[in-house]
């Protein structure tokens, strides 16, 4: 039954902007109320960004008239219950053992939990996004990294740290070309952005994909490439987790097709052991908010009491 739906807060932190918003709950749907984004104070590193983020969380909280819980994406590595942060490849400055959740979390009045962007990014999907009602789902965003999500029986699997579901991480070259996580042959190191826009010929993601529009013979088959590598990781993950649904997300998943029938062919070729032809692979449904609805979620889900009972 619907009742006075409550307010919850997520916030999506970025290289080069925070994203927020505020997201409802009403005993049975989730709906988003309210967005916006300033640039992330990047010049102090954590010194300037840990107080941005917790006067932004104050101001829009009480804005919005009280929210009850505050979820905070982390674009890289963290300790969930020490609230704390351990690396951040795209953010400025050391973030080793940076407390992140307690200081916000004392400046807005609001419990705090973090969450990976990736893994936000499919929560989101789930609950109001591209997996609404499926119970096993598989995501992979596709941006500067390749990120990546499992979700198992409706829920996140968030794994030891938060690190669960780093689909982009798996090898699928013993000895391809080095990988920033430290390893050789990831399926990032064939299908990160900038590998993209070298496959296709063009400097950059947006003219690979607009030289492929265009009918451009290289750019094809550069995207035939990339999406070759992207499909044998996802046929990994199918063949492990048997999912409903594939979601693809991020800027590089604007391309549609020409990304996403490489990889749905890739799934047909090697995926054995179940059904590939039941396996939908779909474009998520919630675009760049998706992180910071995603840790509005998180938040409210974290929090006990926090969501209507
Ligand atoms: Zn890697």
């Amino acid at each position: 039954m619907a009742r006075t739906p409550t307010l919850h807060l997520g916030l999506d932190l970025g290289g080069t902007n925070v994203k927020w918003t505020i997201a409802e709950h009403d005993g049975t749907t989730w709906r988003t109320r309210d967005r916006g984004q300033e640039p992330t104070a990047a010049a102090g590193g954590p010194a300037t960004i840990v107080p941005q983020l917790a006067a932004l969380a104050a101001r829009v909280s009480a804005e919005a008239g009280g929210a009850r819980s505050l979820g905070l994406t982390i674009p890289g590595l963290y300790l969930p219950d020490a609230g704390e942060v351990l690396f951040l490849p795209n953010v400025p400055g050391d973030w080793r053992g940076v407390p992140v959740a307690a200081p916000i979390a004392a400046a807005a009045g609001l419990p705090t939990a973090l969450i990976n962007d990736a893994r936000a990014f499919g929560l989101a999907e789930l609950r109001l996004g591209a997996g609404r009602g499926a119970e096993t789902v598989v995501g992979i965003v596709l941006g500067t990294g390749v990120g990546g999500v499992v979700c198992v029986n409706g829920r996140v699997h968030t794994g030891f740290r938060g690190t669960g579901g780093e689909l982009g991480h798996q090898t699928i070259d013993p000895d391809g070309p080095w990988c920033g996580c430290g390893n050789r042959g990831c399926v990032e190191a064939y299908a990160r952005a900038d590998q993209l826009a070298a496959a296709c010929g063009a400097a950059t993601p947006e003219e690979a994909h607009a030289r492929a529009l265009a009918g451009d013979a290289r750019a094809l088959a550069g995207y035939a490439e990339v999406g070759r590598y992207l499909g044998i990781g996802v046929a990994n993950a199918c063949v492990t987790l048997t999912p409903e649904k594939v979601i693809v997300g991020g800027g590089i998943a604007a391309a549609g097709d020409l990304i996403l029938e490489p990889i749905r062919a890739e799934i047909r070729r090697r995926v054995r052991v179940t059904d590939a032809e039941r396996i939908a692979v779909v474009p998520a449904e919630l675009g760049p908010w998706a992180g910071a609805i995603g840790a509005a979620i998180h938040g409210a889900e974290q929090a006990p009491g926090a969501l209507p009972s």
